[in-house]
């Protein structure tokens, strides 16, 4: 999915001024944001004080939603710079559509991820005719400055390693948990993991005590360090972890997310990730003249337009406390 607000806000993030050097237990809310006339989303990160966990720079959570006579999701044609696209879903399927050529549909606990390197474009729609209930996540990475210009890629993997005990199973998304390894591309050391519990489960997940994490709730009654978790909301937990308690009263679905702290701040503007200001005007630009992020074929309906560019000029800055 995308960010489809009309008045985009600037966000500066990363930097190790936000980073908690010891384990915290910190309830993040979600801020409630319409995408195109359908889907409401759920927008954990960027979030108040708090814009990233690892390279993790985006997070929405939507659904469950009935979708059985609607559309369900229609993002027309976008661009994005200098980032990694996750979908994930729980239920329903989503169409992916790219400037490379792409076309693939991903469904519940398959991933799709797209690395937009400097420059890709795509599409993303509920299939016709679709399953009736959509419910996932749309997720964000940065990429570092080494690799943040690479040439874009589309992946989808079907099958994902898993960890599994009694009453609980674990997917990898990215990286690597308890000696299972995903296998899509990453450019830092990152993890992101789907977490099952059936109810009355309680496990122990075995972390890396040099990532910060956080825990997001998709769905049932869990809790996380002996915070209760509700679907929709994510805990963020700092670093200096060597395990994580998890509980769960009812079956319930949630993701790990970690990794290394990313150290260098960024700007994120719409679709973009750049390092300043003059990389996201030329971006938009590029955009907005039908340069760099090529054309997705096969979509019914126009591209989107950006959104105008704040007022105030994009400077990054320390994100000091
Ligand atoms: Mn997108």
């Amino acid at each position: 999915m995308s960010n489809l607000d009309r008045q985009a806000a600037l966000s500066v993030c990363g930097g190790r001024g936000f980073v908690v050097a010891e384990p915290v237990r910190e309830l993040l809310t979600p801020r409630h944001v319409q995408l195109g006339e359908s889907t409401e989303v759920r927008r954990l990160l960027p979030n108040l004080g708090r814009r990233m966990v690892g390279a993790w720079a985006f997070v929405d959570h939507y659904g469950p939603d009935d979708i059985a006579d609607e559309p369900g999701m229609q993002v027309p044609p976008h661009p994005h710079m200098g980032l990694q696209t996750v979908s994930w879903l729980h239920e329903g399927e989503v169409l992916h559509r790219d400037s490379l050529g792409s076309l693939r549909t991903i469904r519940p606990r398959e991933l799709g991820l797209m690395t937009s390197g400097r420059a890709i474009s795509h599409s993303e729609e509920s299939p016709r005719p679709h399953a009736r209930f959509l419910h996932g996540a749309q997720l964000w990475v940065a990429l570092p400055e080494a690799h943040r210009h690479v040439e874009p890629h589309f992946q989808h993997h079907a099958e994902l390693p898993t960890v599994t005990a009694p009453g609980f199973t674990a997917t990898l998304i990215l990286g690597a948990l308890d000696g299972a390894t995903s296998p899509g591309t990453t450019y830092t050391p990152i993890v992101g993991a789907d977490l099952a519990l059936s109810g009355g489960t309680e496990a122990r997940l075995p972390l890396d005590p040099d990532f910060e994490y956080a825990v997001l709730s998709m769905s049932g009654q869990a809790e996380v360090d002996g915070v209760p978790v509700l679907p929709g909301s994510m805990l963020y937990l700092g670093c200096g972890r060597n395990e994580l308690p998890l509980r769960a009263d009812t079956d319930a679905g949630l993701m790990l997310l970690g990794g290394e702290p990313f150290e260098e701040e960024i700007i994120m503007w719409w679709n973009f990730i750049g390092r300043d200001s003059e990389e996201i005007v030329q971006a938009r630009q590029d955009w907005m003249e039908g340069r760099r992020f090529g054309e997705v074929k096969g979509y019914d309906g126009a591209p989107l337009r950006a959104p105008e560019l704040p007022a105030v000029p994009l400077k990054p800055r320390g994100n000091r406390r």
